[in-house]
């Protein structure tokens, strides 16, 4: 039987970095690398704090030239009610950034991490599903489908929604739905983006267009589940036509890509994230629609935990109580991650007054006081900076107050 410190489940984007982080602090690390997904189309954008991670972790020259730079993040009010929200804009520069972010297809994400995975001595990649898990006090041992066995210490579930290693581990769901689907594709268009991201809020949710490089971006448009049907069935000339429209032409003639697909929208959370000798990290433990691009930074920051609780002492054995460490430290950012983009979405799709009412005034207070937009800023980009930068402020305001 071969022995590793750590066994992740799934090398899709979270399980591949998480191997990657996990390794340079020096932990013996394998990967168990499922079938893998060939034809994701999607793109993520990652926030400033993904970006320094991935940096720190060496990823970063390898994916600047991959990279596109979300500058400006517009939101138009696209619906036809009676209170519509006046546009707000962010500007990066206005938190000293020079992005709040960039945008990749998730196969350049997938071939650079790949890439780092196979170069890195300290992880052993395994072509294999994992088929079983068994958790014992002192240690964990999975059986793949090729009936190969291996143990460790600590089981990462990277695993995606059906997680093996979530359920093994006695671990339930919370889920709902969505009555939407995202269509999602990538266009070419004759202006340039100046690296400005626009998101129209309609009636049916988001249409949120980002930055790709050259002139070409990325749109997830979130509509009911048939009209995604529809609108991806219909010729490229066509649907290219509708989007020209519904962006108002801001990026003139739109060339829509063939491979247009769309994902039925749903949320989820694992009830806890760690139990015993098993974490479980990305869409094995939380999911939720693409609005505000909140997964994938959501994982990164999984991991950057995960990381340290790892890291600390790396000659140390890792203990039965490692599950339930990593499920306290990460229970606050995940739970009030999920909870703030359902509320957006659904303050979206709310034909109630009182609730546009909220969301209008809301993105009027926005639009007009810079504090409050400087504090949503960095509270996006990283959070707990927000608060930080608005102590500091307030210190300031105090200081200067004070008789020198
Ligand atoms: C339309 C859309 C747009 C999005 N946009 C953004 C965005 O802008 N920003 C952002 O941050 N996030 C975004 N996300 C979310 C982001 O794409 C996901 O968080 C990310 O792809 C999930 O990665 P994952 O590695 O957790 O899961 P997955 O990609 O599902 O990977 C799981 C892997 O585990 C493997 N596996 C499963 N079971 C086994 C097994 N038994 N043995 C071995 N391997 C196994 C699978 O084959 C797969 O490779 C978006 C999502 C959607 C749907």
């Amino acid at each position: 039987m071969d022995r590793s410190e750590i066994i992740i489940i799934g090398a899709g984007l979270a399980g591949s970095v998480a191997a990657l982080a996990l390794a340079r602090r020096g932990r013996k690390v394998m990967l168990i690398a499922g079938d893998r997904k060939t034809d994701d189309r999607r793109t993520t954008a990652l926030m400033d704090q993904s970006v320094r991670f991935l940096d720190r972790l060496g990823l970063w020259d390898g994916l600047k030239p991959k990279a596109s730079a979300l500058a400006t993040m517009q939101i138009i009010d696209g619906t036809k009610r009676l209170l519509r929200a006046p546009p707000v804009a962010f500007r990066s520069s206005e938190i000293g950034l020079a992005a709040f972010g960039y945008n990749f297809t998730n196969a350049d994400l997938l071939n650079a991490f790949s890439k780092a995975v196979d170069l890195e001595p300290n992880i052993t990649v395994i072509h294999s599903n994992a088929s079983a898990i068994v958790f014992s006090a002192n240690d964990v041992a999975v059986t793949l489908a090729d009936d190969r066995q291996i143990e460790g210490e600590l089981v990462v579930g990277a695993d995606g929604r059906g997680s093996l290693t979530r359920q093994t581990a006695g671990v339930s769901l919370k889920t709902w739905s969505y009555p939407q689907s995202a269509l999602v594709l990538n266009f070419a268009h004759e202006l340039p983006h100046d690296n400005v991201s626009t998101e129209f809020h309609t009636e049916t949710g988001p249409f949120t267009q980002v930055p790709l490089s050259g002139k070409r971006s990325s749109l997830v448009w979130v509509v009911e589940p048939q009209e995604a049907k529809r609108l991806a069935e219909l010729p490229l000339g066509a649907l290219s036509q509708l989007i020209e429209e519904r962006m108002q032409s801001l990026l003139g003639k739109v060339t829509v890509e063939p491979g247009v697909q769309y994902w039925p929208l749903s949320g989820m959370t694992a009830t806890r994230y760690g139990k015993g000798r098993a974490v479980f990290i990305g869409e094995a433990a939380h999911a939720f629609p693409p609005i505000g691009a909140q997964g994938l930074n959501l994982s990164l920051r999984d991991i950057m935990t995960l990381e340290d609780l790892v890291g600390a002492e790396p000659d140390r054995p890792l203990g039965e109580e490692i599950g339930a460490r990593f499920d306290r430290r990460r229970k606050v950012d995940v739970l009030s991650r999920t909870a703030s983009v359902d509320l957006l979405n659904r303050s979206l799709l709310s034909a109630f007054l009182p609730v546009q009412m909220v969301r209008a005034a809301g993105l009027h207070v926005l639009s007009q006081f810079s504090p409050v937009r400087h504090f949503v800023m960095r509270e996006g980009v990283a959070p707990g900076k927000g608060f930080g930068a608005f102590r500091e402020m307030v210190k300031g305001k105090i200081l200067s107050r004070q008789p020198s």
